[in-house]
């Protein structure tokens, strides 16, 4: 029986078989349609490439669909939370608690203003900051909470925001896999006192390079705009619809500014954002099902508090049902033509943050699920058929490399 199998399996494309796809599914991807081509067309035809009606337009839409009050356009998602981090006082010494697995530039932020990041461990079945880890990680130095929605799930801001509170944090929300999610009905943008958004192109909406930041306080928006544009409290198209010719710069800050021609992107975009989230989650629930039945791999769980934004679909491979590592079977999949991806290693264990006195084994949990992750591609261009495409390569590749084969 095991031998008739054995004769059966098909030989994986990375041994030199056929691959289940032709052209290789990328793991995201934006979606441009006419609608989007024709706003930046008539962008670039209007008196404004930069500074213009249409930022100040895709600001305020933003801030509508977000709940929040205000929102501050950047020039991409990182320099977002830069200024949410400058403008929440980070300085020299002050320390920043941060999840052990996100993108990079969550803890870079810090490190640009001379702040510590501090990495709190995270929930193994969500890949959230754990909140009890972040309170062990609360010293006298403490100054902010940074929750990162990973994957597009909201993270637990009941308990976070209760610990902000208690210990008189600013709660930093970096919702830049989560534009559009929800916790308890209530938008990510709304909830902390500043979140941060990311407009690249494998994100729920794109502007080719974009940030914003929303907050419901007027003072913190205020800054934000002084930090994007070199610490000045006005902007050219404000001083010249006053005749005014001078200008007061008043803290140091940069040319952070998202340009028109990327906004007209953003509003056009933002329009479909409902659609791309039924598209995402279409796929997502696909993945769900099939995966239901195959226990050598394991989603993600979903808390049922949130209403999940689908940035990105990741598994953890269950070590025992497998023969090879991780790393194997990601580059089985990418031969058979699954743009798969890796989200991510534990941010201590970079070279310049290892270099920097950070130990290599800060966060045991993060340290061993990343081990077993792989994220599979996720975008609303992907159609049904893309998924099975997926499944069918895991499928392949487990009867193969699956430690029963
Ligand atoms: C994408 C992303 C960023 C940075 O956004 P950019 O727009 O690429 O600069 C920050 N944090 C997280 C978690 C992200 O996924």
């Amino acid at each position: 029986m095991r031998k008739a199998q054995a004769r059966t399996k098909a030989v994986l494309a990375i041994d030199g078989g056929k691959p289940i796809r032709k052209q290789p599914l990328p793991y995201g991807r934006q979606q441009i349609d006419q609608t989007d081509i024709a706003a930046v067309v008539k962008a670039l035809k209007s008196d404004w490439l930069t500074s213009g009606p249409t930022v100040a337009k895709f600001e305020s839409e933003f801030a509508k669909k977000m709940g929040a009050a205000f929102a501050v356009s950047f020039c991409n998602g990182t320099a977002a939370l830069h200024a949410a981090m400058a403008v929440a006082g980070i300085g020299p010494g002050d320390e920043v608690i941060v999840p052990a697995i996100t993108f990079i530039a969550t803890s870079n932020a810090a490190i640009y203003l001379g702040g510590v990041p501090v990495f709190a461990d995270v929930q193994p079945s969500t890949l959230l900051i754990d909140p009890n880890e972040v309170i062990k990680k609360l010293t006298p130095r403490t100054r902010a909470i940074v929750a990162v929605d990973y994957a597009g799930q909201p993270c637990d801001y009941d308990s976070l925001n209760a610990i902000a509170e208690k210990n008189n944090l600013i709660l930093i929300s970096d919702a830049c896999h989560a534009v559009g999610a929800k916790f308890r009905k209530k938008s990510v943008g709304s909830i902390a006192t500043l979140t941060t958004f990311s407009f690249h192109p494998v994100k729920q909406i794109t502007t080719g390079e974009g940030g914003m930041v929303t907050t419901n306080h007027p003072e913190l928006a205020r800054r934000l705009r002084m930090f994007r544009g070199h610490g000045i409290g006005s902007d050219f198209r404000e001083r010249f619809t006053k005749g005014q010719f001078t200008y007061e710069m008043e803290t140091l800050g940069f040319n952070y500014r998202l340009t028109e021609i990327q906004s007209a992107l953003g509003l056009s975009q933002l329009k479909r954002l409902a659609h791309f989230l039924k598209l995402r989650k279409r796929i997502a629930v696909a993945y769900d099902r099939a995966f239901s039945k195959f226990p050598a791999v394991i989603p993600l769980a979903t808390s049922t508090k949130v209403d999940h934004a689908h940035h990105l679909y990741v598994i953890k491979l269950n070590p025992a049902a497998w023969k090879v590592k991780r790393d194997q079977v990601l580059a089985a999949l990418r031969a058979e033509g699954i743009g798969a991806n890796l989200h991510y290693q534990p941010i201590y264990q970079h070279p310049f943050y290892r270099e920097r006195g950070y130990a290599p084994n800060i966060c045991p949990i993060a340290d061993r699920e990343f081990l077993t992750l792989i994220s599979l591609p996720l975008h609303q261009s992907m159609t049904l058929k893309d998924a099975k495409d997926v499944v069918d390569a895991l499928l392949k590749i487990y009867a193969v490399y699956g430690a029963e084969s």
